[in-house]
């Protein structure tokens, strides 16, 4: 370990993954560990904002699965920043894949609110097929290349018996509800389209058991806690990376440069790179060289990163039920199953799939949180805060009927044109498997160079095997790069005991 503690480890990105990686490494002993970040902040897609006087979450709002196994939830619990009711041992054993279903109010576009009742059937349709969705991982010839297709499939032929008793207008009203639940998936799992996610791979992304919850003072609080342990001045701020030179044969010390955006070049024996998927799509072509090798290369293309937004509106007075915790808008003409919008200019707003109620009143006040994914997603970037305001209000009206609501003030996250993470979190994509994640988590240069080994090492949420798209998976990446050069020193003394725990 004596040579470790030496090396220069240079970490790309201050998110929760880089700031994982970078705690775990110092706690190792290691003394010369530094993270470039481009930005101004820490936390990355953790990033909480303010809407009047309420704390709202701009990325990550949830744990995922609060349980022994996560270790957000350990950290959280550590720190002290949960409310006590996610700390009951009831919660953690709640195993619902999340959370149970949210209490619904479901409105149509001709401004009638309809009953659940009538629903409900195409609710567990939907949810059953996800389920089995999710069996065709690991196995060969899924009937269908992505989950959209095999969902559509499957309710014509589910629903021509299921239904067949039930009034036209009341199936058609299901089908329209089976698009909705396109868009909320989309939602879900930051995608254009439900076409566009690989059914055979679906199966890989992982629950944990918890019932989710939420950082009372925001999620942020997180990262301050961890950043307070970490020694003052380990982060360079406003420093993006442009270019990771690896594979330099002639140094054996420091054989990596990484060149920033100002000109700054910086020695490393060691890069973790934890940008985000997105931002590595982008700039595949400048940021490494020599260039990535093929097959890592093609993986990054493969590998599905896509958009979802939040727009928080808060009201005067709440429009919904009392115990209302989600709202869905059903489009009438939507009987198609569709999820995306044919024209997106006119009618990007059609893609929002409804809100969910920013609990408990005390805390928030009237606060909505309406959700928006794909292009129709980036779309919406684009346009003032006073046209996305003017949307959904003219949206909110339609479908109440009331055209006296008027929120009082909106927000409105902007992931995709974010410069250092275009898009919000990754999937995979049809044609995907689990060895593009293999390849993409794979450190450079590949196994069976001749040259120094553990050059470029790659974390972050996309890199994942399980939990891709998570705040969890974010930090175990971070670790385990963390762990793959702490191992790497200690095979040199193998006496020295380097287990540490955040
Ligand atoms: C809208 C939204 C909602 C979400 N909701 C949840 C949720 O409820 N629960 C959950 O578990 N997860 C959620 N997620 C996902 C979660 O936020 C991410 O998985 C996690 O925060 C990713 O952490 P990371 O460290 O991998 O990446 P990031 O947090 O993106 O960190 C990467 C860092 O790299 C920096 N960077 C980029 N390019 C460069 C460069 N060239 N040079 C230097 N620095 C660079 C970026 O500025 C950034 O700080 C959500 C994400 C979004 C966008």
């Amino acid at each position: 370990m004596a040579e470790g503690v030496n090396a220069n480890i240079v970490i790309i990105g201050c998110g929760i993954s880089g700031i994982s990686a970078a705690h775990r490494l110092v706690k190792a002993g290691f003394h010369h560990v530094r993270i470039l970040e481009a930005t101004a902040r820490s936390g990355g897609r953790i990033k909480t904002g303010r809407l009047g006087d309420n704390i709202v979450e701009i990325g990550a709002n949830w744990i995922h699965g609060p349980s022994e196994e996560n270790p957000v939830f350990c950290l959280a619990r550590q720190y002290g920043l949960l409310d006590p009711e996610a700390l009951t041992p009831e919660n953690q054993a709640m195993d619902v894949g999340g959370h149970p279903p949210w209490f619904p109010n479901f409105f149509s576009s001709s401004g009638r609110k309809l009953s659940a009742e009538d629903i409900y059937p195409a609710q567990e349709m939907f949810v059953e097929l996800l389920n089995e969705g999710s069996e065709f991982q690991g196995q060969q010839g899924e009937p269908w290349a992505s989950v959209g297709e095999f969902i559509r499939s499957e309710v014509q032929q589910r629903a021509a018996e299921k239904w067949k008793d039930v009034d036209a207008s009341t199936r058609s009203l299901r089908l329209c509800a089976i698009s909705n639940m396109l868009k909320v998936e989309c939602c879900v799992t930051g995608t254009h389209s439900m076409d566009e996610v690989g059914l055979g791979a679906f199966g890989l992304y992982k629950t944990l058991p918890g019932l989710d919850c939420t950082f009372p003072r925001g999620y942020e609080g997180l990262i301050k806690n961890i950043m307070s342990a970490l020694p003052r001045g380990l982060v360079t701020y406003n420093q993006p990376v442009r270019c990771v030179h690896w594979s330099n044969t002639e140094k054996r010390e420091n054989p990596v440069v990484v060149e920033c955006e100002d000109g700054a070049r910086i020695d490393a024996d060691h890069v973790i790179v934890t940008v985000p998927l997105g931002y590595l799509k982008k700039h595949l072509s400048t940021m490494f060289h020599p260039p990535l090798p093929l097959h890592k290369l093609h993986s990054v293309q493969r590998l599905g990163f896509g958009t979802n937004n939040k727009i928080f509106v808060e009201f005067d007075v709440p429009w919904w039920d009392a115990d209302c915790e989600v709202i869905y808008l059903l489009w009438e003409a939507e009987d198609g199953m569709v999820d995306q919008v044919p024209d997106i200019h006119r009618s990007w707003i059609k893609k929002l799939f409804g809100f969910t109620v920013l609990k408990p009143t005390e805390r928030f006040g009237h606060v909505l949180c309406g959700w928006i994914a794909g292009h129709e997603s980036e779309y919406m970037e684009t346009l003032s805060e006073l046209e996305v305001t003017h949307a959904v209000t003219q949206l909110i009206r339609r479908f109440t009927g009331n055209p006296a609501i008027t929120p009082r003030r909106i927000l409105r996250s902007q992931w995709f044109h974010d410069l250092w993470t275009c898009g919000s979190y990754s999937h995979l994509r049809r044609g995907c498997s689990q060895q593009d994640q293999d390849n993409l988590m794979e450190p450079l240069p590949p196994k069976g160079s001749q040259s120094h080994s553990l050059q470029v090492l790659f974390a972050g949420e996309a890199t994942h095997p399980c939990y891709y798209s998570t705040v969890h998976g974010a930090v175990l990446t971070g670790w385990r790069e963390a762990e793959r050069l702490i191992s790497h020193y200690s095979s040199f003394s193998p006496s020295e005991p380097i287990k540490s725990k955040l």
